[in-house]
């Protein structure tokens, strides 16, 4: 961790956010989602319809963050079996990784080994990328 902090020091020059291990984002941030185990599979069909970008899949429930916009209409509509942390640590080079499972609460896995290994010499250190869309391409 402290190898870390010094290699930002010696790339940038300064830690534009002084402790990255200590931030804590809001309570209104939306980040990785924990389905609770044992909804019924008429609940979860309704969840699956509810969802704008199918972002839900059934048998067992689950959400898929490649495809969820974060737009909460999950939650709201069964808040006791759907909630949003505010763990912001949502990308991975696996898509597997990518599905929350019911029942599932860890974070999701990076999976370094399947980053291409040009990236790393492309890119050193400087560059942290995520691929977002947020519900554009209609
Ligand atoms: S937050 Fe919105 S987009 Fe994401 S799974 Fe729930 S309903 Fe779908």
């Amino acid at each position: 961790m402290i190898t870390s902090k010094i290699s930002v020091l010696i790339h940038h020059g300064q830690q534009a956010i002084p402790d990255l291990d200590a931030v804590t984002l809001p309570e209104i941030f939306r980040g990785r989602p924990v389905i609770r185990g044992g909804i019924r599979a008429d609940d979860a069909r309704k969840l699956e319809k509810l969802c704008p970008t199918g972002a839900i899949g059934t048998e067992p429930l689950c959400i898929d963050l490649g495809k969820c916009v974060f737009c909460g209409e999950c939650q709201l509509a069964c808040p006791d079996f759907i909630r949003f942390t505010n763990d912001h640590k949502l990308a991975s080079a696996s898509r597997e990784a990518l599905i929350i499972k019911e029942g599932v609460d860890k974070p999701v896995e990076f999976c370094e080994e399947l980053v291409r290994p040009e990236i790393p010499k492309l890119f050193k250190n400087a560059l942290k990328l995520r691929q977002v869309s947020a519900g554009g391409g209609r």
